[in-house]
């Protein structure tokens, strides 16, 4: 069975009507896409940037609904008075962005705002990676009867981004997936890549791990835009990229088979980590217990720095990403200081 992909597609900000007529006209042309974003309050980091021309935008949007009845609109909340605003003028959909998905206050105000409506909602994920404020986001819609609700991962914002905007973790998702496999999950690889020329990849690796759609910024020009210029491509890029796309099948029996010889050898690799990785924290109890006695300090910065240099080297010969490498034992060790500091009777920081 074949698996279309939803595809929101729309400017970062709408500017002006020409802009968003521009859009509309040329993305009424694409079948792939469902539906128009467009963004009429813009939250910025810092104060002094365009922050969008709210109800201004919205009566454009208005008009061009009864120029182009087929096309479906869709703006972000991030106020009950935006809320009220945006049902006003006829949208078909509204999305709660990251900094707001973070806020379970704000998100409480905005879903009573929405008591009693049937407009779509889509949630995009909070800027940390923490599923359940995602979640309790989603619950928040579904308890003032919303029904129609897809999530947006916008990738995370972490100490260290590796060369994105926003890293995709994609784990997080996935974790969303499983506990509540009911909710279509669409990807925003323009707000993950920061760039273009990131977008096409991206929007593959979501449809492989399974993404129900996208949500990508198409400008007419992008250069000039007035928000996010480095990652918006022009309707006819954004053609390019979705006729790119491989569609997976959502399961193919002659495959079955070989997938399931392969996922057994990979359940006895995953087997075996966890045996090291339990018998390596044995050695860092006994590590803990001669520090004690000796009364050296649980971090040793010097011997992180070697262990890890060492160990990033030694993955670049195998062919493994530093990031991985640097991830995986960043990880190892804030749980080697954790399990010292138990050893050792003190207080367990997590
Ligand atoms: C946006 O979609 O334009 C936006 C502001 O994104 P995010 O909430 O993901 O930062
Ligand atoms: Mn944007």
């Amino acid at each position: 069975m074949e698996n279309k992909p939803y595809i929101v597609a729309g400017p970062c900000s709408v500017e002006s009507r020409g802009q968003l007529k521009s859009v509309v006209e040329a993305l009424c042309r694409l079948p792939q896409v469902e539906m128009v974003r467009c963004g009429v309050w813009k939250p910025r980091t810092h104060p002094g940037g365009f922050e969008g021309l709210g109800e201004k935008a919205l009566t454009w949007m208005e008009e061009l609904k009864d120029e182009y009845p087929e096309v479906r609109f869709c703006c972000e909340v991030a106020r009950p008075d935006h809320v009220e605003l945006a049902l006003r003028h006829g949208v078909d959909a509204i999305w709660i962005g990251a900094r707001t998905t973070a806020n379970p206050f704000m998100v409480q105000e905005i879903t009573e705002a929405l008591r009693g409506s049937s407009v779509s909602m889509m949630v995009k994920n909070a800027p940390s990676p923490d599923v359940d404020l995602w979640i309790g986001a989603i619950e928040r819609c579904r308890k003032v009867g919303i029904i129609d609700i897809k999530a947006i991962h916008r990738g995370f914002e972490l100490f260290r981004n590796s060369g994105y905007r926003n890293t995709p973790l994609w784990e997080v998702p996935i974790e969303l997936r499983r506990r509540m496999p009911e909710i279509p999950i669409l990807c925003d690889p323009s707000h993950i890549a920061g760039r273009r020329e990131g977008i096409g990849e991206l929007s593959q690796t979501a449809l492989d791990l399974g993404f129900d759609g996208l949500m990508v910024e198409v400008h007419p020009a992008p250069d000039e835009a007035l928000t996010d210029a480095r990652q918006q491509v022009t309707p006819a890029a954004l053609e390019a990229i979705l006729s790119r796309l491989v569609i997976r099948q959502l399961d193919s029996p002659s495959s079955d088979m070989q997938l399931s010889l392969l996922r057994g050898q990979i359940d006895n690799i995953d087997c075996q980590l966890l045996h090291l990785l339990m018998e390596r924290f044995e050695v860092v109890r006994q590590i803990a217990d001669v520090k004690k006695q000796s009364n050296m300090a649980l971090f040793q910065p010097k011997r992180w720095d070697s262990l890890l240099q060492g160990h990033l080297a030694a993955g670049a010969e195998l062919g493994l990403s530093e990031a991985f490498v640097r991830g995986i034992f960043e990880k190892i060790h804030t749980e080697s200081i954790r399990v010292q500091r138990e050893q050792q009777g003190g207080e367990s920081t997590t």
